[in-house]
């Protein structure tokens, strides 16, 4: 565990910290959502805008060359973060925007689409949206026994396109399992609840692609990565968007499209936010993730012990290693009408069907709590959140 001094520092970096709700210090306790912003990115996105406010590419006055510099500055830091080249990080408003790029390159090229039950909604109606017919094979989520695979009939032309961590449950995605099952041609990973975790790799670059949001790992929101293998793995997608900055030649009979990640960049990029990410980046690398991992994964053991202690209480996820996320319903409760009790208590969970209805329906639920925790929450707030549940559970079951 982090000492209570080192804990205090970190938390002191996060302004959004310090703050009471309804009279009760905040215990943020929804990062699997979105993270809280350190002070570093906060200032690296006000000093954009007092000193270098201007749009990048094709500008020759300082403004904009400096914005410009800024800019891929920051697309090196994330690409070296995960591992890639900055040839083959491509900047996206999010996941949700980088698995669209995706579906749009791949949906209806006929490949067999792998998925699992506990997907984000992203990496299923992205595929149907840009192919309204798409079918999927998926990788049932069983509670007892986790991901099961002897039901699974792949072909070989397939392409996977799995999460590292359901956010739903928490639950890690058994890569090398899946690879037992599966030989995909492509293969995607939504890297977007694990990378607030510490360094990724997107699995040893096993991965063909990878998709990933700054918001998710204390960097600004509207800014997010498509991460390639390699250039291969970058020219085979198709622009999403035409326009500025992602063409080599226009004229009202053919356009030609500009090489490199500045084809998938169509118009004004989100400049202020993706040098924040590169702040972010920043951060994460003074960091101690062995501690800081440890850290985590104590408190959430310790709020899995704590909370299976309330009263009507039941984890979901259980039978597989977990990572930042406890999901849980309290019997004889609406999930909304507990979330809304625990914010009066100072407490922030998200409450709902997580974008993931396939898992709550296997789940046999329409919704759950989740509490999620970054390396910044305590054992402290843990205990108020139980305390603070069994109160609930009381008063609601009454
Ligand atoms: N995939 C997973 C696993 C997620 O948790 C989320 C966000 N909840 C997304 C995709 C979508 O991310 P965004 O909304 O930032 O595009």
């Amino acid at each position: 565990m982090i000492g209570a001094l080192e804990l205090r520092e970190l938390r002191e970096e996060f302004p959004a910290l310090n703050q009471k709700v309804h009279g009760l210090p905040l215990a943020y306790l929804d990062n699997a959502a979105s993270s809280l912003t350190p002070r570093s990115v906060i200032a690296a996105l006000v000093h954009f805008y007092e000193h270098d406010r201007a749009n990048v590419h094709r500008g020759l006055h300082t403004l904009s060359m400096r914005a410009t510099q800024r800019y891929e500055d920051a697309r090196s830091k994330v690409a070296q973060w995960f591992g890639v080249t900055p040839e083959t990080c491509i900047f996206t408003s999010g996941t949700t925007h980088a698995m669209n790029i995706l579906a749009n390159s791949f949906a209806m090229r006929g490949h067999d689409i792998v998925v699992s039950e506990s997907e984000h909604h992203a990496n299923i109606a992205s595929w149907q949206v840009h192919n309204p017919n798409q079918s999927f094979h998926v990788i049932p989520f069983d509670e007892e026994k986790g991901y099961v695979f002897n039901t699974l009939d792949v072909p070989s032309e397939s392409l996977l396109s799995i999460q590292s961590v359901a956010n739903g449950t928490g639950a890690m995605l058994p890569f090398e399992k899946i690879y037992e099952y599966v030989s995909p041609r492509i293969s995607i990973l939504d890297m977007a609840q694990s990378v607030a975790h510490g360094p990724t790799d997107f699995y040893e670059n096993k991965f063909t692609y990878g998709t990933l949001s700054a918001h998710k790992m204390y960097g600004p929101t509207g800014i997010g990565a498509l991460l390639c293998q390699d250039e291969n793995a970058l020219n085979a997608l198709r622009p999403l968007m035409g326009g500025g900055d992602m063409i080599d030649r226009v004229s009202f009979r053919e356009t030609s499209f500009a090489k490199g990640v500045a084809r998938l960049e169509a118009g004004t990029p989100a400049i202020a936010n993706a040098i924040g990410f590169g702040a972010a980046v920043d951060f994460m690398k003074e960091l101690d993730w062995a501690k800081l991992r440890a850290h985590e994964n104590a408190l959430l053991t310790y709020a899995d012990e704590q909370l299976s202690l309330v009263p009507g209480l039941h984890i979901f996820g259980r039978s597989l290693k977990r990572q930042g996320v406890l999901s849980f319903v309290l019997e004889g409760t609406h999930t909304s009408d507990v979330a809304t009790l625990l914010d009066r208590f100072g407490i922030a969970v998200r409450t709902g069907h997580h974008c993931a209805q396939p898992l709550m329906e296997s789940l046999g639920v329409s919704g759950t709590l989740r509490a999620s925790f970054a390396f910044y929450n305590s054992i402290e707030e843990v205990d108020r959140l139980k305390k603070a549940l069994v109160k609930i559970s009381k008063m609601l079951r009454a």
